[in-house]
């Protein structure tokens, strides 16, 4: 992979053709080590966010090893790269030989579950292994996170119990979960829900051995900034002293979005400009799903492809590369005057679910990536990665 100090060096030496993934590694680094350092539990990666190899390579080097994997294709690819790695298989609905693979191919041990079906059919397809972690995913209130997960997964409450009753007759180790939510904005979510969660547990009178907090911790956008993420730590941390559990209990979260968000930036090329609109050759088919289908406010900046300063801020339409006349921006955007056919636009902390929404669809889709160190969108990892991000905010230009 080409390394360069920004991702102007990369306009100005390549002009790339296909759209850019600009990595940052260090910002995998730092986002691994707030988990590491600060969160109260051990992080269950959720591969889901971005299965690019190289972010998964940084997230090992980082010191992360364990993963959350929903499908055999995710098992493989761990398996593949990071042979030790401690998988969990957390999707409730999975395919029976899916199971069986995963168990006695790729030494899957933890496995989830939501209904009473999905519980026998783990005990059937490994053979009644003495030897499993069953985590019980309960639903609960998805309030307060801009993409809510409820009403899809989860047991209610009177399911729940029977289930994690039932479990416990078999499973080694016996976990519950729950996840509120993607980009949830408040860390009093994880508060209700543990509390909920312990109430379930006490009415089904057994021992719970991991807690399992799931996903859904934030990243930082153009807009609506979410509380520190020591908030959520200390909410969780809080609220797991609170729970009816065994006092060795082991607390564990699957974290996406906010180990990866910051990693990755699109570098997308305006392919021709009319009056107030311009063509650029990714949309809502490619990695800017979420700004189409979501009106997620990524954050922007244009590259002039000649090195010319830009002008003030005005309005553009933004058209994606396909066909489809859907692939258009929900809102316009504010981008220097004068942008021409060549100019560049670059869309920020783009590394969760960017790239893994990607499409080949009327073949776009391609993109290339390359290493860069500068620092220009906001994080909400500057307490501990102050001295990486620090790398190249006085770079070129
Ligand atoms: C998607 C998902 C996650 C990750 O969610 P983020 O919002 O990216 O943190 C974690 N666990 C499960 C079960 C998921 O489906």
């Amino acid at each position: 992979m080409h390394s360069y100090a920004t991702p102007y060096n990369i306009v100005a030496d390549e002009q790339p053709d296909l759209p850019v993934w600009c990595f940052r590694p260090e910002r995998v680094t730092a986002a691994a080590k707030w988990f590491r350092e600060k969160f109260p539990g051990e992080p269950f990666y959720a591969v889901k966010a971005n299965p690019g190899e190289h972010v998964l390579e940084a997230l090992w080097e980082a010191g992360v090893r364990s993963f959350d994997t929903a499908s055999l294709p995710e098992i493989e690819l761990i398996h593949r790269k990071f042979p030790g790695a401690r998988m969990a298989f957390l999707h409730p609905v999975k395919n029976r030989r899916a199971i069986q693979r995963a168990y006695h191919e790729f030494g899957v041990r933890i496995f989830v579950t939501d209904t009473m079906q999905e519980l026998y059919k783990i005990l059937e397809e490994t053979g009644y292994a003495k030897d499993l972690t069953i985590i019980v995913r309960i639903a609960v209130s998805c309030d307060g996170a801009a993409l809510p997960l409820a009403g899809k997964f989860g047991a209610s409450a009177e399911d729940a119990t029977e289930i994690l009753r039932e479990a416990r007759r078999y499973a080694d180790e016996l976990g519950v979960s729950f996840h509120v939510g993607s980009q949830a904005m408040k860390p009093t979510a994880w508060w209700t829900a543990m509390a909920d969660v312990s109430r379930i547990i006490i009415a089904a009178s057994v021992t719970v051995d991991i807690v399992d907090v799931g996903g859904g911790f934030p990243s930082i956008y153009a807009d609506n900034p979410p509380p520190s993420l020591e908030d959520y730590a200390a909410m969780v941390e809080q609220a797991f002293e609170n729970m009816y559990v065994l006092e060795n209990a082991e607390l564990w979260c699957e974290p996406g979005r906010a180990l990866v968000a910051e990693s990755e930036s699109l570098l997308t090329r305006i392919e021709q400009v009319r009056d107030d609109a311009i063509y650029i050759n990714d949309g809502s088919y490619g990695a800017l799903y979420d700004a189409v289908h979501e009106r997620w406010s990524f954050p922007m900046r244009a590259l002039p492809g000649d090195g010319r300063n830009l002008g003030r801020l005005v309005e553009y339409t933004v058209y994606g590369p396909t066909c489809d006349s859907t692939d258009k921006f929900p809102a316009k955007v504010w981008l220097p005057a004068g942008l021409v056919e060549g100019d560049y636009v670059e869309f920020g902390n783009l590394g969760a679910y960017g790239r893994a929404m990607s499409s080949r669809f009327n073949g776009f889709g391609a993109t290339e990536v390359a290493r860069v160190h500068d620092a220009p969108w906001p994080s909400l990892y500057n307490a501990v990665g102050a001295e990486v991000i620090s790398i190249g905010a006085s770079g070129t230009r």
